[in-house]
């Protein structure tokens, strides 16, 4: 991909010239503009001479971009992507705060778990309908009934609604309901996932995969964002290394990192990450330290009960105390949770 920087006085007219000459050799050309820059992406397999957009009116310079990823890269966009979840914002200075079950259970323990939530500060409730478990025995989620069940907690709660889309096939039907698409860490890679959702209307909710390299999990999003879907998430959800006290390990440095790579927002799932109640406050408060722009942390009312991640799940209390602790880190590092 190169980038054609625009001078600070370009006109719409000589952006419209660069777009048609790059379209004409056939490239595909990706618009990033604000009241600070405009900056013309420029990526597929056309033929072309660079001296003669170089040249063009209103063109600063043409310029390589370093990495595989491109619309996903800082190069292409300088400033943060900020959009709109419900009443809050991503990306800008406000946490976004995601909370709830691993799993739907039946219609109360939702409900129940939506209104905990609502009240402990959560802005989001999250819930899985369609369950990737690595047992086939395992609880698989109450499928579309779920759904049912987490949009009328979002009618009782007025919280919006993340959940897990496994397949491209149920990309429609989940997004007759949520309102935010959650890409597991297993379906990382899942191509043609992804291009559904890039297809999709929903932001998106893409966790790393617990093998993957952030290079490699940068260039899922591009699959996204290259479809047409610009309101992408990523979040760390921790990745398996030789330790094996913790489910996962959680990968702070992605948090920093991804930040300089990338425009997108980032956030922690210490749930995942940690695979212990006792640790998640712990891995959470230190996300917010480390710079996320939100969290998704389950939580139960019955943790013992719970048919799927009890084992990691906080009980409303301890969520609201957790809240309450990253409220104050937050403030301390220039954010807000509202
Ligand atoms: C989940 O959010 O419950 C889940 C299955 O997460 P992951 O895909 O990160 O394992
Ligand atoms: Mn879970």
């Amino acid at each position: 991909m190169n980038l054609a920087i625009m001078k600070n006085d370009a006109t719409m007219k000589d952006v419209s010239a660069v777009i048609a000459r790059v379209e004409d050799w056939g490239f595909t050309a990706h618009l990033s503009q604000n009241d600070a820059h405009t900056i013309i992406g420029i990526v597929g397999e056309g033929q072309g001479d660079w001296e003669q957009i170089r040249v063009l009116p209103g063109v600063e310079r043409v310029v390589p971009v370093k990495h595989p990823f491109k619309l996903a890269s800082r190069e292409f966009q300088p400033e943060n992507t900020v959009f709109p979840i419900g009443s809050h914002n991503v990306g800008g200075k406000g946490l976004l705060i995601m909370a709830g079950p691993c799993s739907v259970e039946d219609r109360s323990q939702i409900i129940e778990t939506a209104i905990a939530c609502k009240e402990a500060g959560a802005h989001v409730l999250r819930g899985g309908a369609f369950k990737p478990r690595s047992s086939p025995y395992a609880f698989q989620g109450l499928g579309e009934e779920g759904l049912k069940y987490l949009a009328e907690a979002r009618d009782i709660t007025g919280l919006p609604i993340v959940t897990e889309v496994m397949e491209p096939g149920l990309v429609p039907l989940v997004c007759d309901y949520a309102d935010i698409l959650q890409i597991g860490a297993r379906n990382m890679q899942n191509y043609a996932l992804l291009h559904a959702v890039g297809k999709a209307q929903h932001p998106v909710l893409l966790k790393r995969g617990m093998s993957s390299l952030m290079e490699e999990w940068l260039m899922c999003a591009e699959y996204i964002l290259s479809h047409g879907n610009k309101r992408v998430m990523l979040c760390e959800r921790g990745i398996r290394t030789f330790e094996k006290y913790t489910r996962n390990t959680f990968d702070i440095n992605a948090i920093p990192v991804v930040k300089q790579l990338s425009h997108l927002p980032i956030i922690a799932d210490p749930s995942h990450a940690t695979g212990k109640s006792e640790y998640v406050a712990a891995a959470a408060k230190a996300s917010v330290a480390a710079g996320a722009d939100g969290l998704i942390i389950e939580v139960h009312c019955h943790p013992e009960k719970a048919l799927s991640d009890g084992a990691q799940s906080l009980r409303p209390e301890a969520f609201a105390q957790l809240v309450r602790e990253m409220r104050a880190i937050a403030e301390a590092c220039g954010r807000e949770i509202e």
